[in-house]
């Protein structure tokens, strides 16, 4: 089963994926955590997608659309794959389809994870992970149960994303609402598109996103 996960940055679609991940063994792919593998391995391509990510710019079509077709043939992706930040533009949806169908993938649901916008700004400055083994934390609504020490691992170094700043976040908020919102009725028109309220609790929200996958 395939499904992609859509929704402002901040929306939690990572969060819900990695969920999807540990309960029924999908795969996630993030075209993000993508990225800044590139990044961190200091490359001049890394360097380059380093500088459009602190902008909040996408990076070109053609170079995701590639990344994520090469992704797919890979054996794990045998399990379901969740799509968490791709696609983002309607050439990235269109070229999605083709892929599918020509490596027989069915879409179950396209999940739109909606949220108050003003929140997210909030949700994302605040929000580290261990630098360890990247479990996610937020400084108000998830704390480790001991201060400075991951819950998952013991580490006690932690991280934020470059682009976890208000400045980029609000750029990154403006590139959703202008590139990537408008594809949803590409996918409301093969009628996948389902909506969970990405405001309620990280468990509601599983829980609704559940009751999709097993429909
Ligand atoms: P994310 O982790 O999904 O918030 O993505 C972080 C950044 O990576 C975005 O702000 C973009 O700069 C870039 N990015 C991630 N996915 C895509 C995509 N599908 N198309 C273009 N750029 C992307």
């Amino acid at each position: 089963m395939n499904i992609i996960l859509l929704g402002p940055p901040g929306a939690g679609k990572g969060t819900q994926a990695k969920i999807l991940v540990a309960e029924r063994g999908m795969v996630q792919l993030s075209t993000g955590d993508m990225l800044r593998e590139v990044r961190a391995s200091g490359s001049e391509l890394g360097q380059r997608f380093g500088e459009m990510m602190d902008r909040g710019d996408l990076i070109p079509d053609g170079m995701m659309i590639e990344m994520i077709d090469a992704r797919l043939d890979e054996p794990d992706c045998k399990n379901g794959a969740i799509f968490d930040g791709f696609p983002r533009t309607n050439a990235q949806a269109i070229a999605l389809d083709e892929m599918l169908q020509r490596k027989s993938l069915p879409l179950k649901a396209v999940i739109e994870l909606t949220v108050d916008e003003e929140s997210l700004v909030g949700r994302i400055t605040g929000r580290y992970s261990c630098a360890k083994c990247g479990a996610g934390y937020h400084e108000q609504f998830q704390r480790p149960a001991v201060p400075g020490v991951c819950d998952t691992c013991g580490h006690q170094d932690f991280k934020r994303r470059p682009d976890d700043n208000e400045a980029t976040v609000r750029d990154r908020l403006e590139v959703y609402r202008r590139d990537t919102a408008p594809i949803i009725p590409h996918y409301e028109a093969q009628g996948l598109v389902q909506r969970v309220d990405g405001m309620a609790e990280i468990t509601e929200v599983e829980g609704a996103v559940a009751a999709i996958l097993d429909a």
